[in-house]
């Protein structure tokens, strides 16, 4: 099983970063966690055709995840036709949200609707839920005040991951990390302290109780850039691929 960082960066694509955005490969089936709006062009320059993707998982409504889905859309009707479904998955939400970003940004496109077969699916925090043989355990992460915003807990290809999202410290990470082989988790600053997003001192103080084999840091943001000689824990960059 593969996975396939093309996006390591925070909303403000600090270092020059692509936004959130990670392919995970195995048994045939492409997972794609999180669409932020440079995806495409992270597929593109690491020569991996779009059409590889068969579901797209959402951890929140905001653009460094899921902006980047009309561009999608746009590359299955014009560059490279697609004709499988293709499934978002995503908080509660999702379709609506996912509709009007698509219509706002090609109204015209997205009036005439797609060419292939589109399909959402809103998750509920707590519910696993198998998709496209992917196993997901959805679970609720403090970032937004209303709108929900998931971390997920992953199975696939015989490995378990753990992607945070965008979230605050908590302690689900613990145990939701405990027998997983990775653990992606946001780490969008590092002198800052705030309840919506980790700083690194507060995960490096955390690393010894997690219970991942391999924890990799992400969606890296200009705090953490610029005191990269401290941090002593691994960071994704993109195009980073993990082999499980
Ligand atoms: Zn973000
Ligand atoms: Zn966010």
């Amino acid at each position: 099983m593969r996975v396939t960082v093309l996006g390591a960066g925070d909303a403000f694509s600090s270092g020059g970063r692509r936004q959130s955005s990670y392919l995970i490969e195995a048994q045939g089936q492409g997972v794609l966690l999180d669409c932020g709006t440079t995806t495409l062009l992270g597929l593109k320059a690491l020569n991996i055709p779009a059409e590889r993707i068969d579901l797209v998982a959402i951890s929140h409504l905001h653009g460094d995840h899921f902006g980047g889905l009309s561009f999608l859309f746009l590359e299955y009707t014009y560059e490279n036709p697609r004709t499988k479904p293709l499934l978002i998955a995503g908080p509660p939400g999702t379709e609506e949200r996912v509709r009007a970003l698509h219509s706002a940004m090609y109204r015209e496109l997205a009036a005439r609707g797609t060419s292939f077969p589109l399909s959402f699916y809103e998750f509920t925090p707590g519910q696993p839920l198998t998709l496209e043989g992917c196993e997901f355990l959805p679970f609720q992460v403090p970032h937004q005040e209303k709108d929900i915003s998931l971390g997920y807990r992953v199975r696939i290809g015989g490995k378990t991951i753990l992607y945070s999202g965008d979230c605050g410290w908590n302690e689900d990470l613990i145990t939701h990390s405990q027998g997983t082989d990775l653990f992606i988790c946001e780490c969008c600053y590092f002198s800052s302290q705030t309840t919506f997003h980790v700083s690194y001192p507060q995960i490096a103080a955390q690393r010894h109780r997690l219970g991942c084999k391999r924890l990799v840091l992400s969606h890296i943001g200009r705090e953490v850039l610029e005191r990269m000689g401290e941090v002593a824990l691994e960071c994704a960059h993109d195009g980073l691929v993990i082999d499980l």
